[in-house]
């Protein structure tokens, strides 16, 4: 199934700590514009002074990664894998100012979040490989090489 097209949570764009401040930018999350295009990369951050993996977002400027603007949501780390490079499209910016950002609970997301804004996917995601492998390997009680492997012998 496509992923392209999903949409994702960026969090924490008001915020300057975790890479979020650079030597142009006091806050690096502020640039981002509807339009804008992001990348998704696996980091470490430290949260509560401990250190755990987090999905970082850059934004993309003339074809190359800059900086580091937000995050996705905690819960994602799951994807962290299948997110490694994809990029996304921001549709949407969350403001405070119930001019610009008219709907309740996407005021309530920004506060929440520190700064928030709405990502649609524009490339496919990672195939989670590994993980698929290993069961198989385990369901069959023997290894006999990965998933691409196995195909190319069944079609002979
Ligand atoms: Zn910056």
């Amino acid at each position: 199934m496509s992923r392209i097209g999903i949409k994702l949570d960026v969090v924490g764009l008001d915020a300057t700590n975790n890479g979020r401040s650079c030597r142009n930018h006091e806050c690096c999350g502020q640039v981002v514009r509807s339009g804008d295009i992001i990348v998704f990369r696996g980091c470490e951050v430290i949260v509560n002074n401990i250190k755990e993996r987090g999905i970082a977002a850059h934004i993309m400027k003339d074809g190359y990664q800059s900086c580091r603007v937000g995050f996705l949501k905690r819960h994602m780390i799951r994807k962290e894998g299948q997110l490694e490079g994809v990029r996304a499209r921001v549709v949407q910016v969350l403001s405070p100012d119930a001019k610009k950002t008219t709907n309740k609970s996407d005021r309530a997301k920004y506060h929440h979040n520190k700064g928030a804004c709405v990502v649609e996917c524009t490339s496919e995601w990672q195939v989670p490989t590994k993980p698929k492998n290993k069961k198989r390997a385990i369901d069959c009680g023997v290894l006999i090489g990965t998933d691409e492997e196995r195909k190319t012998k069944q079609s002979k």
